[in-house]
C-alpha cells in the first residue's frame, strides 16, 4: 500500500483555557484585554506516515491520528496549508438566537459546527434537526454544562463516573435526535479540562477534544462590532472561531458581515467533519 507523509498538527489545549459558555464565567478574571486567546499552549509538530484513505480529506486538511490512546486529542485549529475557517456555536443555555444563526449560515451557503448539549437539544428538537437537515456538524456538550474540573464553576470537579455519565448521556439524546452518530467529536464546557478528563473522554468513546483558537468573547458582553474587529482581525488559516447561540452574546449579530469578509478574503468554510477523523 502506498503509504504517503503528511504532517500531523496536534495543537494542546492550554490548561488555562479561556472559560466561555455561561454566566459563571462572567466573574472570571478574563477580559477582553487579555490576550486573543490561550491557545494553543505547545505545538507538536510531528510527520508521521498515514496509510492513504479510499476518501482521503480535501488537499492540505489536517490529518488527525485514528487510533487514538490513552487520552483524547485535543484540536484547538485546522491545518494552516488551507484557507478555511471553522465557526463554531455552542448551545448550552437558552435557545438565543439559534434560529437566526442557522439562517445567515443558510443564506451564506456556510456550513458550521455546533456543540449542543443534551439539555438544550431536548428543549430545543426541532432545531437540533435543523442543524442536522441543514449540512452542520454537531459535537458533544455534554448533558447539562457542568464544569468536569469545577475551575469555572467554583464547585466541586466531577467525578470521572460523572464525568462519562454526562458524555453518555448527551450522546443518547443528541444520537436519538440526529439519527446518527455524533462521535467522536466533544467540547468540554467552559474548556475546563486536563489530562485526566481527556483520558475519560476517550473513554466515554470520543476521539477528539474540539478546542479553539479564537474566543469571539461575545459571551463577555462586547458588541457586535466589536466582536467583529476582534474575530476577523485574528482570521488565518485553520483558525477555529468560538462563538455562543445564547441570547446574552451578539455573535449571531456579528455574523453576516464577518462571514461576507472573510469570503471576501478567499476563506472557505469547513467543519469538524472535513477534518478526516
Ligand atoms: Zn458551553
Amino acid at each position: 500500500m502506498r503509504v504517503r507523509a503528511r504532517i500531523v498538527l496536534v495543537l494542546w489545549l492550554a490548561a488555562s483555557v479561556v472559560p466561555a459558555c455561561s454566566p459563571a464565567s462572567r466573574q472570571a478574571s478574563s477580559s477582553p484585554s487579555r490576550p486573543p486567546t490561550s491557545l494553543p499552549s505547545t505545538t507538536a509538530s510531528t510527520p508521521t506516515a498515514v496509510p492513504a484513505s479510499p476518501t482521503p480529506p480535501p488537499a492540505g486538511s489536517l490529518v488527525l491520528p485514528r487510533t487514538v490512546t490513552g487520552s483524547a486529542v485535543v484540536v484547538a485549529r485546522g491545518s494552516p496549508a488551507r484557507r478555511t475557517v471553522f465557526l463554531t456555536f455552542d448551545a448550552g443555555s437558552d435557545t438565543g438566537f439559534a434560529a437566526q444563526i442557522l439562517d445567515t449560515l443558510k443564506a451564506a451557503g456556510v456550513s458550521a459546527t455546533f456543540g449542543i448539549t443534551g439539555r438544550w437539544a431536548e428543549q430545543n428538537a426541532p432545531l437540533v434537526r435543523r442543524i442536522v437537515a441543514e449540512g452542520h456538524s454537531i459535537v458533544n456538550h455534554t448533558y447539562d454544562h457542568r464544569s468536569f474540573t469545577g475551575v469555572s464553576s467554583h464547585a466541586a470537579p466531577l467525578s470521572p463516573g460523572d464525568r462519562i455519565a454526562e458524555i453518555a448521556h448527551a450522546d443518547q439524546v443528541l444520537t436519538g435526535l440526529a439519527g446518527h452518530p455524533v462521535k467522536p467529536w466533544f467540547r468540554l464546557p467552559y474548556g475546563d479540562g486536563d489530562h485526566n478528563v481527556n483520558a475519560q473522554v476517550l473513554q466515554a468513546g470520543y476521539r477528539y477534544v474540539l478546542g479553539w483558537t479564537v474566543d469571539s468573547l461575545g459571551w463577555q458582553g462586547l458588541s457586535a462590532p466589536a466582536i467583529s474587529t476582534r474575530c476577523l482581525s485574528r482570521a488565518a488559516p485553520g483558525v477555529i472561531y468560538l462563538f455562543h447561540v445564547g441570547s446574552q452574546s451578539q455573535d449571531s449579530v456579528a455574523l453576516p458581515g464577518m462571514i461576507q469578509s472573510l469570503k471576501d478574503q478567499g476563506y472557505g468554510f469547513d467543519t469538524v467533519a472535513d477534518l478526516g477523523a
